[in-house]
């Protein structure tokens, strides 16, 4: 399988190549030429497959340049019991109304990111051993992405990481996981500034094309397709698990920022999965559920993104959506590069005129939430099922039980634990003891290791050199 990009100008590329890229050369975001597509024979077989069996049959029809017995070995080692706490992996459940809930955030770092990250942190040292290679994974993180980040890459050969934080703006829970880490490839920089300032610094360290080669600087950011294809395998392993025949149609609610988890979900969709709808979820930064309502995307700057009490979600310009909308184009880059450019001017697009396409052959809608609205969810959840659910997921439930059709199976993405917003959750149920696993009782007291840096570039890449010296 060969990967092209959704702008048209770059060069065909094999996997291991894609795994190792942001952006296209060409601004634009890697795709496989065709999606592999997965006849009825097929899905009867995967069915009974465990959690990595069934990720190897979706992967290898991805990584086709990854000889069978490596990429075996990569899964094998990734999605364990010991790292995901269960040997289902993704489990699911079922509220007591009967909406299902896909456990995803029960890696190291309490939220879905891990499913993908620790694929690619495994990934990413097998093809850089294996081409003598090595990358310096340089990142801006408000939370979640840098730990998953960190945690996949903690100990790997070949790659050390660089990750910047905004000075003293995280929660206590967060910058214990991250800065108690004490392996010597992970550097924890916080910058004296915001997060913003701490993305400007890394574009500006990007942009020094000089520095960039001498260090090897790479990013492992959320375009990256080996996360994407590291997603899709939980969508067929939730369709198994919440359905008892490959007849029955189930569909997906999922808690959206920047399109990555959903995008997954609309590739396994393309491949053949029986999903009925592909519901996305946003919180009040609703760029996704305008487009989906109306056909507008109107990205907004930062000024115009709401803090809200589910922050992974604050985000106004979608960076897998291109991938999306390159497919409901019929593949046409050249009409991606003029709806990008768009974008670029401030603009946005509308495609309102294949809005019923967008609904009937790629069933996508969408619903948002209110802080008020996730508290009282979770409070709900609470009192009929006795169990607490993060605010992200309550956003997923929410939406799910206002558009659910009469016997409709939805499946809601659990993208996060309650444990890493424990604010919010006494803020809705009051002071009620947050169950937190085993390993991360006492996480706070570990001794943290950080280097606090002026807010400039220059600063960074002093840290940068001294550690590559
Ligand atoms: C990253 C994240 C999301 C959003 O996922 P996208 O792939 O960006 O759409 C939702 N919830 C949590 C907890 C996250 O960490």
């Amino acid at each position: 399988m060969k990967y092209i990009s959704t702008r048209g100008a770059t060069a065909r590329k094999q996997f291991s190549e894609v795994l190792l890229m942001g952006l296209a050369p060409d601004g634009g975001l890697m795709l496989p030429e065709q999606y592999p597509q997965i006849d009825r024979a097929t899905l009867d077989q995967w069915r009974t497959l465990s959690y990595p069996e069934l990720a190897f049959e979706v992967m290898s029809l991805f990584a086709t340049d990854i000889p069978a017995d490596d990429l075996r070995d990569i899964i094998n080692r990734t999605y364990t019991e010991e790292v995901f706490g269960t040997k289902a992996i993704t489990p699911v459940r079922t509220l007591s109304d009967g909406i299902k809930i896909q456990a995803l955030s029960n890696g190291p770092t309490l939220a879905f990111k891990d499913m993908a990250m620790q694929f690619l942190g495994n990934a990413f040292e097998y093809v850089l051993n294996k081409e003598g290679k090595e990358l310096n994974i340089l990142g801006a993180t408000s939370g979640d992405t840098g730990s998953a980040a960190e945690y996949a890459l903690r100990g790997k050969k070949g790659v050390n990481v660089f990750m910047l934080s905004p000075e003293g703006k995280m929660s206590a829970f967060q910058r214990a996981q991250m800065f108690s880490l004490q392996d010597a490839n992970i550097h924890n920089i916080a910058v004296e500034g915001m997060f913003d300032d701490c993305q400007d610094i890394v574009k500006a360290v990007q942009n020094d094309a000089e520095f960039k080669a001498k260090y090897h600087i790479g990013t492992v950011n959320s375009i990256n397709w080996g996360r994407i294809v590291a997603q899709v395998v939980y969508y067929f392993a939730g369709y198994f698990n919440a359905t008892s025949s490959n007849d029955e149609k189930v569909s997906f609610c999922v808690p959206s920022g920047n399109f990555g988890n959903v995008c997954a979900g609309h590739i396994a969709r393309q491949m053949g999965l029986p999903i009925h709808r592909l519901i996305v979820a946003t919180n009040e930064n609703d760029v996704l559920d305008e487009f989906f309502k109306t056909g507008a995307y109107r990205p907004r700057n930062s000024e115009h993104t709401h803090v809200t009490s589910s922050p992974s979600m604050d985000i106004s310009k979608a960076s897998n959506f291109e991938r999306f909308v390159f497919d409901l184009m019929d593949r046409d880059a050249d009409e991606i590069k003029t709806l990008w450019a768009e974008v670029g001017s401030g603009k946005g697009f509308n495609l309102e005129f294949v809005l019923n396409k967008v609904h009937q052959q790629y069933g996508f809608v969408s619903g948002k939430s209110t802080h008020a609205n996730r508290l009282a969810t979770i409070k709900q959840v609470y009192e009929q099922d006795h169990e607490l659910i993060d605010p992200h997921t309550a956003d997923g439930v929410k939406v799910a039980r206002e558009v659910r059709e009469a016997g409709e199976t939805i499946v809601c993405l659990e993208t996060a634990l309650a444990a890493k917003f424990e604010a919010t959750i006494h803020e809705a149920v009051g002071e009620v003891s947050i169950p937190r696993p085993a390993a991360l009782e006492g996480l706070e007291n570990l001794p943290q290791r950080v280097r606090v840096v002026p807010n400039n570039a220059t600063a960074v890449k002093d840290i940068i050199k001294e550690a590559l010296a």
